[in-house]
């Protein structure tokens, strides 16, 4: 049977949008504007929160949440090692310490426990990952009054805990708008707050440490991390579809949940009680009670023409750039364990959930399980 190629994201741009690019085009205003102050407008209510802040990356949103915060040299900050760079080098970029702590096993985000025991009177935030985009442990992360919390929600706009959304869990939160999350501008990012001192800080790193009344005027560092209306006029016609792409996604995780259970060493992903989880990837484990190795897998499917990611196949402290401050080999041993299992499938509004029955009969064929091609 010839099948098309089923990759892990796909950018689906409306022609709503395409529209909305073009006249931004024709309009004479490209740079920061009104289409920027719309999206934030209404990114703001979508997360229910006062406030939010368009940046041209994640980055640039990760970096503007710490400066929020007032991260200064030698503060230290506790986050997980296993995510994206982008999650740990703002907070270089600010001389803070790159504190690592532990991941717990069931929802990959940072295990409050693990947090508790790195705390010391250098703490100046504790930074989880709503990784996959399942909302982190937030109602344990609190650990100690004055230390702030901050969010990198970058996967996870769509999410939330107990009935409040992701992006209003947090003192300050930061969101990626890059071309393969849930919601995307080709490259973009958002902060969203409650605080308005937090947000006028964001506001002012993001143009150059200018004060907002006086141009050239430079009252703190900063930098241009400004977004365009071009590229704001691609995610705000999304904006409105958030609750629908997070269905759309629950509905395909929800297939590969049905068609995968009971398979050997195979753990499928867990959504805890009190979250709405936005799939931005469905993240299966497979152990080494599997009857095939994760890497095997990969291969097996890759022959099907299916193209799964494996997000991330080394955790953070491995990597040269932070073993040189000290991190080894074993430091984090669920983060350690659990990067060699990872394997996400493709779970984007795209895919059919006839590919999905596609994909999941490749991995039980290669599990061993007897079926008809
Ligand atoms: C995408 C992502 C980022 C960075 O966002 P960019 O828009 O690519 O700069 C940071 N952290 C996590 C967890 C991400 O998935």
């Amino acid at each position: 049977m010839k099948v098309d190629k089923i990759t892990i994201s796909k950018p689906l741009v409306s022609e709503a949008a395409i529209k909305e690019v073009v006249r931004v085009l024709k309009s004479g205003h490209i740079s920061q504007g009104e289409v920027v102050g719309e999206l934030e407008k209404q990114f703001a209510r979508y997360c229910g929160v006062k406030y939010a802040v368009a940046v041209n990356s994640g980055t640039a949103a990760i970096h503007c949440v710490l400066y929020g915060v007032d991260i200064k040299p030698g503060d230290e900050v506790i986050t997980s090692p296993f995510t994206f760079v982008a999650t740990a080098n703002p907070i270089l970029a600010l001389g803070g310490k790159v504190v690592f702590a532990d991941i717990n096993e069931i929802d990959f985000c940072l295990d409050p426990s693990e947090v508790k025991r790195k705390l010391t009177n250098k703490t100046k935030a504790i930074f989880p990952v709503d990784l996959y985009g399942q909302p982190a442990d937030y109602k344990h992360l609190n650990l100690r009054k004055g230390i702030k919390i901050v969010a990198d929600a970058c996967q996870a706009i769509g999410g939330s805990l107990d009935g409040k959304k992701v992006g209003s869990l947090a003192d300050v939160s930061a969101f990626s708008l890059y071309a393969t999350k849930n919601i995307m501008s080709a490259e973009g990012g958002v902060v969203t707050t409650d605080s308005k001192e937090i947000v006028g800080r964001c506001m002012m790193f993001r143009n150059h440490g200018q004060d907002p009344q006086r141009r050239y005027s430079y009252v703190d560092f900063g930098l241009n991390y400004r977004m365009t209306d071009v590229l704001a006029a691609i995610a705000l016609p999304q904006v409105g579809r958030i609750d629908k792409i997070t269905r759309e996604r629950n509905l395909r995780a929800k297939r590969y949940t049905k068609n995968l259970s009971g398979l050997p060493g195979i753990i499928l992903p867990v959504i805890r009680s009190n979250a709405i989880h936005c799939f931005h990837q469905y993240t299966i484990r497979v152990t080494d009670k599997a009857p095939i190795s994760r890497d095997q897998l990969v291969i097996a499917l890759n022959k099907a023409n299916v193209f799964p990611g494996i997000y991330y196949p080394l955790p953070l402290h491995l990597h040269p750039h932070f073993m040189k401050m000290g991190y080894k080999e074993g430091d984090f041993p669920v983060a350690e364990r659990i990067a060699k299992e990872v394997l996400s499938l493709p779970v984007h509004p795209a895919v059919t959930l006839k590919q999905i029955d596609f994909v999941s009969k490749v991995i039980k064929v290669a599990c061993g399980e007897k079926g008809k091609n």
